[in-house]
């Protein structure tokens, strides 16, 4: 059975529900590149498919990159001259600057205005703000609840640590029958983020859940890594394992409202370029593929010309453009039950096309073997043929060894789903043969 009917025995919406729900759950937690946020969200994750954590010493050194000391932060706030909390960690974790290091002092407003961070333009929004390695510390909030600040002094608190220990990633591996690995990646050290972070978390997580128990062509690794330095820490550190990856996706801003976007992998036509680009051609949802390009998430990393690994990104809205995206806006209802949803089956359905592409022969190439008399054509003669004898008319006649069951798809016009069917169909009938001598010899087991 397809990955996609997997997804779609269910009823969509309650599977989007329970995404959002778990998006709702690793919400309140205060993320970052390292420390305790990023150890109970994998915990949490942990509890729904089998991850293996992974902690990187501070100080380690991979590839140009340190990593930098763990972060940790409990409490945070600013106390006008009431002793009022005027501005409250608890109430967001975007409220300290990310890596902010630790204070406490009493402070003039004009002393404290160059470590408050707000969007002038979007007045009613805290803003998103890291300082990973230099070390500074600040504040942002809204700009409204800034020019609320008029007393003279106010106290100061970040009580946050920064220490020698770890760097954290989680890693969920599932065996298929190839040891050739598609790879999944998602980053998981941004705070209250919702569709920057969560929904990929998310989808990620369920789509992982979905290949447990199941026979696979390939095998699988998922990753739940801080942004950037996550990704150069495993990549330094798995260098041979890097090598068996063949197919993958960053999955990031996959919940809200906007339709899909591909960024293609720097290669540009890898398979997996084309099993994205097919499946959201015939998704029912809007979308839009986009050339590489060497800035957005980890796909830099993986895509880097060292490794030039066939990785791409598969967003909703893009990261940047969106004027929720790195703001308190991209909270639990900006991203939507049914979008998530959308975004997992668009994934399952990739998986799909990477697990079934492969080419075959004709094994009665010598004009049109006669489908009828095997019960595999309509038995009267009408007008027009059905989608689906279309489909084994074309899987028969370009599986000449040369093109893949996605040439066929992507030729005929028809989704990768009947093209694989038909295929299925043709080769119980002994019409079709696996092609050797290619990439689609290892089809041989069924
Ligand atoms: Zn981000």
């Amino acid at each position: 059975m397809a990955l996609l009917q997997q997804v779609d025995e269910r009823n969509l919406m309650e599977i989007g529900q329970e995404l959002h729900q778990f998006a709702s759950e690793l919400y309140p937690i205060c993320r970052s590149i390292t420390g305790d946020g990023i150890r109970e969200t994998l915990a949490r994750i942990g509890k729904r498919i089998p991850l293996q954590i992974s902690e990187v010493p501070s100080g380690t050194q991979v590839f140009d990159w340190t990593v930098p000391k763990e972060w940790n932060i409990r409490d945070a706030h600013i106390k006008d001259s009431t002793g009022k909390r005027v501005v409250n960690f608890q109430q967001s974790s975007l409220h300290v600057m990310n890596y902010s290091t630790p204070v406490r002092a009493r402070m003039s407003l004009s002393e404290l205005r160059p470590h408050l961070f707000t969007l002038p333009e979007q007045p009613d929004l805290i803003p998103y703000r890291t300082s990973y390695y230099k070390p500074d510390w600040g504040f942002c909030l809204s700009h409204n609840q800034m020019l609320s600040l008029t007393d003279r002094e106010y106290e100061v608190c970040i009580d946050s640590t920064l220490d020698d220990g770890y760097l954290t990633y989680g890693e969920f591996c599932v065996s298929g029958r190839n040891s050739e690995e598609v790879l999944i990646s998602v980053h998981a050290c941004h705070p209250s983020l919702a569709n920057d972070n969560l929904s990929g978390l998310a989808v990620a997580t369920f789509l992982a859940k979905l290949l447990i128990g199941r026979e696979l062509r390939y095998s699988y690794r998922f990753l739940f890594i801080p942004g950037t330095i996550g990704a150069i820490a495993w990549l330094a550190r798995n260098r041979e394992k890097a090598n068996r990856i063949r197919h993958g996706l960053v999955l990031t801003c996959i919940g809200d409202e906007g339709g899909f976007h591909y960024k293609k992998s720097r290669r540009g036509d890898a398979e997996i370029d084309r099993a994205a680009a097919h499946v959201l051609r015939h998704c029912g949802e809007a979308s839009e593929i986009l050339d590489f390009s060497p800035y957005g998430y980890d796909e830099r990393q993986y895509c880097s010309p060292g490794f030039n690994l066939p990785v791409g990104c598969l967003m909703r809205s893009v990261w940047g453009t969106f004027p929720e995206y790195h703001t308190s806006a991209d909270d639990l209802k900006f991203i939507h039950p049914q979008q998530l949803a959308g975004s997992l089956r668009a994934c399952a359905s990739i998986l799909d096309v990477l697990e079934g592409n492969r080419k075959y022969c004709n094994q009665n190439p010598y004009c049109e073997p006669q489908l009828g008399k095997r019960d595999l054509y309509r038995s009267t003669g009408g007008q027009t043929i059905g989608a689906e004898i279309n489909a084994r008319l074309w899987v028969l006649n370009y599986s000449d060894g040369e093109h893949s069951l996605l040439d066929i798809a992507e030729r005929s016009g028809l989704p990768f789903s009947m093209i694989y069917d038909a295929a299925e169909l043709l080769k119980q009938s002994g019409l079709l043969g696996v092609a050797t001598g290619s990439s689609g010899a290892e089809s041989g087991s069924r």
